[in-house]
């Protein structure tokens, strides 16, 4: 059982301080992502956790027990980096056994535990080739079983994924994930990628320039963005922003003006001492409809259509500026259509345009 906990982490290098005072916990046996842009303080954080830098101030525990000041060697991490970096010398066999060595385990023992990890990982029948043998999908294969072998109290893995292809991501992430119900341990894991951190984590952590925006489960954070940083950088395609201006915000409902047109949409938890009369609507491409047509509502013309397995992303041009909807791919709109549109009012986010906090 091990409970890591991030207490009030703040590193600095020099004049930038890469992690602001951040604190969050990850519970036995969750799996937790941290996610967020380039330089947002993702890798600084999860090097904090495993030792490989000391904070600047704050605290790590494990159960409880102040780490801050323990050696990486001493933390009993399993960890996994973008890098592969197997020891091309060495057989497969050698590769995966190296940790337990340096640790000056048994060489019956170390046997015993590189068979176990070549099993799960299904590499058993080439234990006795060399890296240069084999395919980056295998190579990342015994990575992890070089990873998972001995005794660990956490797994942290940084980008494991971003060297590999398309499908061979989508093969390896599963293996992550059956790897960490095995370890039965909290797991760390960084990306830059929010489709990543939205398939494999129990609940992610949204980075931006040192802070953190958002802590939530997946599903929380899809559809409760806490303000407009999240919401643009969680899901694919991005949310669209649209200019409004609030006719009436209730508790149980809001009224919007977009270019002469009334949106009235349900809320589930509004700020109401907001008084903004500006506001900014936020709706998700899968959100959104369009039809042939120029009737009162929301019109646009359909500038592009790009293709997307069963269905296609499509971007209208309005008044209320520029807009994407997803469309089924047989769908009979063309581009240079003029076209209605029609916004899910049951997933409508307005936020304010000062604090760009959601508001309802
Ligand atoms: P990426 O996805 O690009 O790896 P990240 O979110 O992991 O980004 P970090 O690598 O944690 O971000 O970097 C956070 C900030 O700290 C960046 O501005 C980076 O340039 C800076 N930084 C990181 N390591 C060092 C270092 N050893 N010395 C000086 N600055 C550093």
């Amino acid at each position: 059982m091990t409970r890591i906990e991030v207490d009030s982490l703040t590193k600095e290098y020099g004049s930038l301080t890469a992690v602001d005072d951040i604190s969050f916990e990850v519970a036995d046996e969750e799996f937790v992502t941290i996610v967020g842009p380039s330089g947002c303080g993702k890798t600084t954080t999860l090097r904090c956790v495993a030792g490989l830098e000391t904070p600047t101030s704050g605290r790590i525990l494990f159960d409880g027990q102040d780490m801050t000041d323990v050696p990486v060697n001493e933390r009993n991490l399993a960890m996994m980096f973008q890098s592969i970096a197997l020891y091309p010398h060495m057989t497969l066999r050698e590769n995966i056994a190296y940790p337990l060595k340096v640790k000056g385990v048994s060489k019956s023992e170390r046997d015993e535990e590189v068979e176990e990890a070549a099993r799960v990982m299904q590499i058993g029948e080439s234990l006795d080739k060399h890296p240069g043998s084999l395919s980056g999908g295998q190579q990342q294969r015994v990575a992890l079983a070089r990873t998972v072998v001995g005794d660990s109290v956490a797994f942290l893995m940084d980008e494991p994924l971003s060297d590999l292809d398309a499908k061979l991501k989508v093969e390896i992430r599963k293996e992550i994930q059956r790897i960490h119900q095995r370890l039965g341990e909290p797991a760390v894991y960084v990306t830059h990628d929010q489709e990543e951190a939205m398939t494999m984590s129990d609940r992610i952590i949204v980075m931006n320039d040192g802070r953190i925006e958002q802590i939530g489960d997946t599903e929380a954070v899809y559809r409760y963005p806490n303000n407009v940083f999240v919401a643009e950088f969680i899901g694919n395609p991005s949310m669209n922003f649209l200019d409004c201006s609030l006719v009436e915000l209730g508790t149980e409902s809001a009224t919007v003006e977009i270019e002469g047109t009334h949106v009235e949409f349900p809320v589930e938890r509004s700020t109401e001492s907001f008084r903004g009369e500006a506001a900014i609507l936020g709706v998700r491409p899968q959100h959104v409809t369009v039809e042939g047509g120029d009737g009162r509502t929301l019109t646009g013309t359909l500038r592009l259509i790009e293709p997307l397995d069963d269905r296609a992303l499509a971007t209208i041009d309005g008044p209320q500026g520029e807009l994407s909807a997803m469309i089924p791919r047989d769908s009979d709109v063309n581009e240079g259509d003029r076209v209605e549109i029609s916004l899910n009012r049951f997933e409508l986010h307005l936020f304010d345009p000062d604090s760009s906090d959601l508001v309802a």
